[in-house]
């Protein structure tokens, strides 16, 4: 053990880890967690985490070499990451965890997604009978649904976890009361959003410290935070969900912190006490599709993630890669992801309201109908209807339904939410895997970047406006799948996904970006396991993604708009949009994945250039 200690510490990937290590051995230090370099790739054995942020990875590798599992250190990782990445995910929003239990050989997937408050009706985002501007709701108190985080994981922690939530959150609470050192991406994501923080004197204390971002290089503290993590820490959720926590998060929404010189007036929320105190994580059975040979799970509704990523690879089964050339094949996924987004946009929303048709839209026969709608020779000129997989429905849909449903119908009458989406800069993947063999794939989110921009004053985190991801339809009366409803959950697009061969671990994904998380997944799917290409590359690979908009066009990052590949497509009548640069990087999701290799060692990947680069770390091995 001690020779694997010095071998790792002598590798710059785990620097970090060491140097941690040193300062946690040292509780008087008060000096900033260090920023080591970044390795988008490790291989190695004993376990391995990868996110966008080095101190959350070695969070995750902390607590593995401890001797805790992939969930504890999933969890610890989304610690830290509501310190160093606030933007993206923390406490004030929620996620979809997917979990491979070794020892019982099964997947569940824990549903914490955030919920509307039961005071909220579909006519509140109407104004004079019209959608009010979304640009409105985003930074409102409206657009808070319940946050979901604290109690997913004391849910995951205390059902297949081995460590507490007093343990986990250690390492975020260090961070955030020592402070990290601050990189160009934070400083690019607190400066697109200086104009909203600036309306809340809360958001402006802990964000515009000074009234500007802090620079680069600068320390960064949240010792709100840190004080909001230690309450959870000794009081489990319902510190969180009960208590002055509660008590602070609805008075935010319902009387927000304005800056005595904010700009404009913001709408304010419903939430009260008891939508806090009723908040349950659900935890659910997976959505499981086989590939070529592979079973791919993914979590179900209320994210479409799973169900669109299994309906597209169905779709796209139909097709052999080695029998056609690469942009062939590349036009079949284009096609397949836009057949799978007019389904899931019509017909996916939280289970628990409508109907959602699972067994049609995973059935291989409803597959081979719906691929008819695909011409082998040209890309569809503009948006395609849904089709129906009702016909294809085995069973009823087991999920009990509340008085207030409606029939899930076509999406064409909906102003899609994810027209708003601005692709990666929201939302953040972790993937962990332990040396017993168990996996998490795990999404977690605020929705837009900085969220509804309220920081609870006092507690030092943002609050999320998840609830935009409900669809407004032009009319209040007009029905969907996806509207607001009381306690409802809103759709999501996240796709944390698990890939298995012969009941063995393969693969383990995941990605922000909006809904453009769904075409990440598939692209890096389709161009590691049908194109061959190793884990990482097919990571980095410049991105396309088609999502039935009204114009027909997908969005593709500038390196794929110049490749010969895209030239080609345009041939086919593929119509391009540029999803990037955003503030000098390329703009579309940023993957963390684990391959789990033939001779047991595990490669654990990161983005090398999105969002600034990711940290990829094995508990024993090297940066390769
Ligand atoms: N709100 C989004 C969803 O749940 C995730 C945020 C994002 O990445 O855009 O699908």
């Amino acid at each position: 053990m001690r020779r694997l200690f010095i071998a790792v510490c002598t590798g710059s990937l785990l620097a970090f880890a060491c140097a941690h290590d040193k300062a946690a051995s040292s509780p008087a230090s008060s000096s900033p967690v260090p920023t080591p370099p970044l390795t988008p790739q490790a291989t190695g054995q004993g376990g391995a985490a990868s996110t966008v942020d080095v101190r959350a990875t070695a969070a995750a590798i902390e607590i593995l070499k401890g001797g805790g599992n992939a969930v504890d250190a999933a969890v610890a990782a989304a610690g830290v990451l509501g310190v160093t990445d606030p933007y993206s995910c923390g406490i004030g929003g929620g996620g979809f965890m997917l979990i491979y239990l070794a020892d019982e050989k099964r997947v569940v997937a824990i549903d914490h997604r955030e919920t509307a408050p039961r005071a909220m009706s579909r006519e509140f985002f109407y104004e004079g009978g019209a959608p009010i501007p979304m640009m409105e709701v985003l930074t409102s108190g409206l657009s808070a649904g319940v946050p979901g985080m604290v109690r997913g994981w004391e849910v995951a922690l205390q059902r297949y976890g081995t460590r507490g939530l007093s343990e986990v959150l250690q390492p975020g609470i260090r961070v955030a009361e020592r402070g990290f050192e601050v990189d160009q991406f934070f400083v690019d994501q607190t400066t697109r959003n200086v104009d909203r923080f600036k309306l809340f004197s809360s958001t402006a204390r802990v964000y515009l410290p000074g009234g500007k971002p802090t620079p680069v290089g600068g320390i960064f503290t949240n010792p709100d935070m840190a004080k909001t993590y230690r309450l959870v820490a000794e009081g489990g959720s319902r510190a969180f969900y009960q208590g002055e926590i509660a008590r602070a998060i609805v008075d935010t929404l319902t009387n927000p912190p304005m800056a005595p010189d904010a700009s404009r007036k913001v709408r304010l929320g419903v939430m009260q006490l008891a939508d806090l105190e009723d908040y349950e994580a659900r935890v659910r059975e997976p959505v499981k599709t086989t590939y070529r040979g592979y079973t791919v799970y993914g979590v179900g509704a209320p994210t479409s993630g799973g169900l669109a990523v299994s309906l597209a690879l169905n779709l796209l089964e139909g097709y052999e890669p080695a029998s056609m050339s690469r942009v062939d094949f590349l036009h079949r996924y284009l096609e397949s992801s836009r057949l799978a987004f007019a389904d899931r946009t019509a017909y996916v929303g939280d289970p628990e309201y409508v109907d959602v048709p699972v067994d049609g839209l995973l059935s291989k026969a409803y597959a081979i109908e719906r691929r008819k709608a695909i011409d082998p020779a040209r890309a569809a000129p503009r948006e395609v209807p849904a089709g129906n997989p009702f016909a294809f429905q085995v069973d009823p849909s087991p999920a009990p339904r509340m008085a207030a449903t409606v029939p899930a119908v076509m999406g064409s009458a909906a102003l899609a939410a994810a027209e708003l989406d601005t692709p990666d800069r929201e939302t953040t993947h972790i993937v962990t895997s332990d040396k017993a063999g168990n996996v998490v794939s795990y999404t977690c989110t605020i929705e837009f970047e900085g969220g509804d921009g309220i920081v609870v004053p006092g507690y030092g985190f943002l609050l999320n406006n998840e609830l935009t991801d409900f669809d407004v339809p032009k009319s209040p009366t007009a029905p969907h799948a996806n509207i607001p409803e009381p306690g409802k959950r809103p759709r999501s697009s996240i796709s944390p996904t698990l890939v298995f061969k012969d009941g063995a671990p393969v693969l383990a994904l995941g990605s922000p970006g909006g809904s453009t998380i769904i075409t990440t997944v598939l692209q890096t799917l389709v161009n590691h396991l049908d194109f061959g290409m190793p884990l990482l590359e097919a990571v980095a690979a410049p991105r396309v993604s088609q999502r039935n908009s009204a114009d027909g066009a997908s969005q593709a990052e500038p390196e794929f708009l110049a490749s010969p590949e895209a030239a080609a497509l345009k041939e086919k009548g593929h119509v391009f949009g540029n999803a990037g640069p955003v503030a000098g990087m390329n703009a579309i999701g940023a993957v963390t994945a684990i391959r789990f290799n033939p001779d047991g060692t595990v490669t654990v990947v990161a983005e090398p250039k999105r969002r600034g680069g990711g940290s990829a770390m094995v508990v024993e091995g090297a940066a390769k």
